[in-house]
């Protein structure tokens, strides 16, 4: 028997887990799994704001893919199309001509990218949270604004330095703006020539709360928090342009930044439209809780499909709803989906996916955090050493978590670090200057 091919289209939450599993689960001669992502890392999403705020080191936040999947094929590209009524994809490698990839199961990951809207000036302006690169960026960025701030005598420069806005209250985004808020004042004390009250960090939030996920109590502390730290709440406000970083809001303000991140939401990742798997009206791939990607009754054999990209019915709720968008769920997907594949492999029936959202955890800085799991509430401290205790067991690999430990460790006794690495972003600029004397 010849072995059957498992196609793993992205390897971030889903298609990591999703390999790993059937990797350790499967022999060489039952089946070859082959997982094609662009990037050479998975990245522990969830770990951004910390990474971006210096407590881990960007390193530590990705796990790097052929270190973890050591019995799998891995192709550095990206899906460009599926074709799956003649189980193929085309594949952009990172370098070279396209190939096509015959396969007999394909498992659909590759996530979701940032949902934006037609705002003037935002793709000029604005950056999102959702990769490493960007994660960094903004670290770099933020503490450059704070050296630039303390070089000028313009006092309009240094207030339009120290503008930071932040579009979107999900715990993407207000895990990154109190982060982010946090390593600046601490970075502050190096720099004698500002103080907290000259920075100004604006969440613009287009409902009445934030933070969604948990109860609205919750949500009205995290609120409160943020606002004794200063910063400027805008509740039922959306950003309606910022050209040449001139900030407008809906409730008539205007006020000039040089950052503007996007956090307000995701989609479904845009290569799904060269494929012919059937979608939702929010385009995300239609499953059944099994992860069986289906068309209305019929389910598609051989495709599969999890995470921020699918639509999968939660069966801990009335019909009509779908899991969220969440690491939990997707890591938790993956699982069972593996699960799965081994059993239809094997003649067995597939088995559906089911798990109550258990909460969310979320850091609102150092010591300071907000969650609600299985119903239990918790704030300040012990919220924020839930979310580290949580998400270091649920980070991939002994190796990642004792690395993450031991960064939180060093950060703890020797502070951390907030030197901007700026030059990371054009670094043959200095050599292009010599050589061209
Ligand atoms: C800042 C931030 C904080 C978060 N915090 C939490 C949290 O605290 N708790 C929680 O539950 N969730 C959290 N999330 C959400 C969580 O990270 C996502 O729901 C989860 O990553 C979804 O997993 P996924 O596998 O669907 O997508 P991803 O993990 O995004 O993986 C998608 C992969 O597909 C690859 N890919 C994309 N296009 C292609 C292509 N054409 N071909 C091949 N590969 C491709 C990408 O490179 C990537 O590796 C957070 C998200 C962000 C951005």
């Amino acid at each position: 028997m010849n072995p059957k091919r498992i196609l793993v289209v992205g390897a971030g939450h889903v298609g990591l887990y999703a390999a790993l599993r059937l990797s350790k689960k499967l022999s060489s001669r039952e089946a070859e799994v082959m997982v094609v992502d662009p990037q050479p890392h998975m990245t522990y999403q969830p770990f951004l704001p910390e990474a971006s705020a210096g407590n881990i080191s960007p390193r530590h936040a990705v796990v790097p893919l052929r270190r973890e999947l050591r019995r799998c094929t891995v192709v550095a590209g990206a899906v460009t199309r599926i074709d799956h009524s003649r189980k193929t994809a085309t594949v952009q490698p990172i370098v070279g001509p396209t190939r096509e990839i015959p396969y007999d199961h394909v498992v659909v990951a590759p996530g979701s990218v940032s949902r934006t809207l037609p705002i003037p000036g935002l793709h000029e302006h604005g950056i999102g949270f959702k990769t490493i690169g960007e994660a960094i960026y903004l670290r770099n960025h933020v503490l450059e604004q704070l050296d630039v701030a303390a070089a000028t005598t313009d006092p309009q420069v240094r207030r339009q330095a120290l503008t930071f806005v932040f579009v979107g209250g999900g715990y993407a985004g207000i895990e990154a703006l109190a982060e982010m808020e946090d390593m600046a004042r601490d970075a502050l004390r190096y720099y004698p020539e500002l103080k907290p009250s000259d920075m100004r960090w604006v969440l613009v939030e287009a409902t009445q709360r934030v933070l969604p996920e948990v109860d609205r109590d919750m949500g009205a502390y995290t609120v409160q928090q943020l606002l004794k730290r200063d910063m400027d709440i805008r509740l039922d406000t959306r950003l309606e342009s910022c050209v040449d970083g001139v900030v407008k809001l809906s409730d008539g303000d205007s006020f000039t930044a040089n950052t503007i991140v996007w956090t307000a939401g995701v989609k479904p990742s845009p290569m799904l439209d060269a494929t012919d798997f059937p979608r939702d009206d929010r385009r995300r791939v239609t499953c059944l809780p099994t992860l069986q990607v289906v068309d209305g009754d019929q389910v598609i054999e051989g495709a599969w499909s999890a995470g921020d990209c699918a639509a999968v019915p939660d069966l801990t709720k009335p019909p009509g709803n779908y899991c969220s968008p969440s690491a939990q769920h997707a890591v938790r997907q993956a699982q069972r989906m593996a699960d799965n594949i081994v059993a239809v492999l094997r003649g067995r029936e597939p088995v559906d996916y089911k798990h109550k959202h258990a909460g969310s955890v979320a850091s609102l800085g150092l010591h300071k955090g907000v969650a609600q799991v299985y119903g239990i509430k918790m704030t300040g401290w012990p919220a924020w050493f839930m979310h580290r205790t949580y998400h270091m067991s649920r980070i991939p690999s002994f190796n990642r978590k004792v690395r993450v430990v031991v960064d939180w460790t060093l950060a703890f006794v020797l502070k951390r670090e907030v030197v901007a690495l700026g030059q990371l972003h054009d670094p043959r600029e200095e050599f292009a200057e010599a050589s061209r004397k």
